[in-house]
């Protein structure tokens, strides 16, 4: 009987292609350290787009903590949803939701994952799981979008959500989520699925896995999850500092033209892509060691800057002389690749020698032992090196490819030196996203959900994997 249920519901699911137009896909990405979700219209229109950025929770560890980060998406997912969802004016709006299944934090990536895959059942919704680091280019494809509201004071946190549930007694098995009702409650269709031998139905059965850390009978209590009762959550939610981006119209014009080369710059990946049309796509040059945020937030620890480092690295730069200290460019076998290792060894080694140490003295000393102008030289010296680096490579990839559009994308996109600088030694306009979609949110998640809808059929909700490491050519969709 059960599995019966799930073949009608996989097979209702898989029957459905989204329509072509008015299409409202839901967003959510949680691949790192933003718990984000959007509505986007036709893969072009900003409808909602909330952002739960956990910036000042790592802060204090100087990197991403891993387990931290998943617990931090765990506590704030549907609030953030539903605020989301509300946004477009409830669950009828919503055709279809995409997710970030690939590649990221795994225990961050299977937060978002579950979630979606958890509603696409409920709400009976096409499920699309998307690329993270393709998706960074679909900002660029959000052109327009209407002002939101913002978000209100009153938004009750996690907490909230479990002690008025408690207050209230319900029944211990969906304390953690009744208040969540307007998210979790079932269509009208969801009616005929078949009760299991618990009493729950199919959907309940891996709702209740998921999402009820809080029951105190769960069969897979463990200690983490006692950790999660509501009086640690006391100290630990924060619903309250949700973000609330509206999309204001920003005149970027036209979405970008195919042959489009992409220059993907984010915390986790560096590379260069020839897209030739949605879907069809050639890796031209990737990083062979660190990514080039990665070595923006590295050398800000090294120079005693606050993460993230591209940011602080940014503003210290203002301020500096870029030409202080030349720092070498790797040179590699396919051009077009990039190595942003040594480009921080050769930072660290210039500050040991500057403040008259050799390479045995270690770089957590260092920061106290530089005054503030050779910070910031030091800040703006690298950024040269590095945005040269970036710069030099697209310039050649335009010459060889000749193609239609440049567009910029991923967290490093933001930095306004990059920005100014292929905008000068390019015979054609680039494209990047506002800041708000350079770094990682929801809505280019939402984007590529669309322009996937279009071509190949959802996946299974039942049967959605999460993959931590795998690069964008090797998850390409599959178009037969
Ligand atoms: P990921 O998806 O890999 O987590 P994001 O796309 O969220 O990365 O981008 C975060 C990265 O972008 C960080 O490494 C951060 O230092 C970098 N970054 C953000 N703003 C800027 C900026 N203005 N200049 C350079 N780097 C930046
Ligand atoms: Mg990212």
């Amino acid at each position: 009987m059960k599995r019966v249920g799930k073949e009608q519901t996989i097979a209702k699911l898989r029957s459905r292609y989204v329509k072509i137009t008015d299409v409202k896909i839901l967003g959510i990405e949680t691949s790192c350290d933003e718990t984000a979700a959007a509505v986007v219209e036709d893969g072009r229109r900003l409808l909602s787009n909330v952002v739960q950025s956990q910036i000042d929770i790592h802060s204090a560890f100087g990197g991403v903590v891993p387990e931290v980060a998943a617990r931090s998406h765990l506590e704030v997912i549907l609030p953030v949803v539903d605020e989301a969802v509300k946004g477009v004016g409830g669950w009828n709006e919503i055709d279809a939701i995409a997710v970030a299944t690939m590649p990221g934090l795994v225990g961050s990536l299977l937060i978002g994952s579950l979630t979606a895959r958890t509603l696409a059942l409920i709400k009976n919704k096409p499920l699309y799981p998307v690329h993270h680091v393709e998706a960074h280019v679909y900002a660029n494809f959000i052109i327009d979008g209407k002002p939101c509201s913002p978000l209100p004071n009153d938004l009750p946190s996690v907490r909230d959500f479990c002690l008025s549930s408690q207050e209230k007694s319900l029944s211990p098995r969906r304390n953690c989520v009744q208040p969540q009702e307007d998210i979790l409650a079932t269509n009208e269709s969801d009616q005929n699925l078949v009760s299991t031998p618990s009493g729950m139905t199919d959907k309940e059965d891996s709702l209740n896995l998921f999402l009820n850390p809080l029951h105190e009978n769960a069969s897979m209590e463990t200690p983490e999850r006692q950790s999660l009762r509501p009086q640690d959550m006391e100290m630990s939610h924060r619903a309250d500092r949700l973000t609330y981006y509206g999309m204001r119209k920003n005149g970027l014009g036209n979405p970008p033209q195919f042959p489009m080369l992409a220059l993907i710059v984010s915390g986790g990946h560096s590379q260069i892509v020839l897209f030739h049309d949605h879907g069809d796509y050639q890796m031209i040059g990737q990083t062979a060691d660190d990514a080039v945020g990665e070595a923006f937030d590295k050398v800000a620890k090294i120079l005693g800057l606050p993460y993230p480092g591209g940011p602080s690295i940014a503003r210290a730069a203002k301020t500096g002389d870029p030409l202080a200290y030349t720092f070498p460019k790797a040179k590699m076998s396919n051009r077009y690749d990039f190595s942003f290792s040594g480009l921080k060894t050769a930072v660290l080694r210039t500050v040991q020698s500057e403040v008259g140490h050799d390479h045995t003295f270690p770089s957590t000393g260092l920061p106290e032992l530089l005054d503030e102008s050779q910070r910031h030289n030091f800040a703006a010296s690298f950024q040269r090196t590095a945005v040269e680096t970036l710069v030099d490579k697209i310039v050649a990839a335009y010459a060889e490819f000749q193609p239609k559009s440049v567009v910029i994308a991923g967290g490093v996109a933001a930095n306004q030196e990059l920005r100014r600088e292929l905008a000068e030694r390019l015979p054609i306009p680039i494209t990047y996203p506002t800041p708000e979609l350079c770094t990682d949110n929801a809505a280019m998640i939402a984007s590529l959900g669309y322009f996937m809808a279009q071509k190949v059929p959802p996946g299974d909700p039942l049967n959605t994997e999460v993959n931590p490491s795998i690069s964008m050519t090797l998850a390409a969709w599959n178009l037969s």
